[in-house]
């Protein structure tokens, strides 16, 4: 398998991922047309800063129902691959623009969260954390189903980059910084369309660096990857995994 010579020979190999490392754990892509959640409300629309600051209440419904809909998921065969590639010194690190923590879960232990994560919410006014067990517990108890910070009474927000926010500076430079130094950087499970995350991999390949993009359907980027993989996302894996054991 070419991916494993390639991977075998690398000075440094950093992985990707994006929605579709998820979707096996049950964790539907609102990119690609789906079911329950997705399709009553355009996530782009209501997860968006705007409606956070505006209507807290509207943006609460809905990443309420995210919470729950995240709720008990627990991580696939993909994740753990890339966790015993990691452990195995083939792999330096995740960058992941999932924020559903089932990297960390599945016990990846460099990993950079360029979308944030649920882990935390906090309160813009005074940078109270709360957890999102604790999250949750507020949202329950409060009337109109929005978590508020103990000391402002203000919504707290989801440690998480909605829709109208930047990228944690410090996150994308390390993922930056990851990218540029890769001599292989696996994509795996992402459209590489939503940008800047979408250009990290060209960053691996101005610096000589070998692109392999793992994922089902067509990306901007496949003519710029040596190795184009779109199989099942668990198959795939497995034989890489099977193929390095
Ligand atoms: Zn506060």
């Amino acid at each position: 398998m070419r991916l494993a010579q390639l991977i075998r020979a690398a000075g440094s190999v950093v992985a990707l991922t994006g929605a579709g490392v998820s979707v096996p754990s049950g964790i539907p892509d609102f990119r690609s047309p789906g079911t329950g959640l997705w399709e009553r409300v355009n996530p782009m629309e209501v997860a968006h800063i705007d409606v956070f600051h505006d209507d807290p209440e509207r943006f609460w419904g809905f990443y309420g129902q995210r919470f729950a809909a995240l709720q008990d998921k627990q991580p696939n065969s993909v994740h753990r691959a890339l966790v015993s590639l990691e452990a195995a010194g083939l792999l330096d690190a995740v960058i992941t623009q999932n924020i559903d923590m089932l990297h960390r879960r599945a016990g990846t232990r460099e990993l950079v969260e360029v979308h944030g994560s649920i882990e935390f919410c906090s309160c813009l006014q005074c940078g109270a954390r709360v957890t999102l067990e604790e999250a949750r517990e507020l949202l329950a108890a409060d009337e109109r189903g929005v978590p508020r910070c103990d000391r402002c009474a203000l919504p707290l927000k989801p440690d998480v980059v909605l829709f109208g926010e930047m990228l944690p500076a410090a996150a994308i430079e390390r993922a930056e910084g990851l990218c540029a130094s890769a001599d292989v950087l696996m994509c795996i499970g992402s459209s590489l369309e939503v940008h800047p995350v979408a250009s990290l991999p060209l960053l691996t390949h101005r610096a000589g660096g070998t692109i392999a993009i793992i994922t089902q359907g067509k990306t901007p980027l496949d003519a710029l990857a040596s190795v184009r993989l779109s199989g099942d996302l668990e198959d795939e894996m497995g034989a890489l995994s099977e193929a390095l054991g």
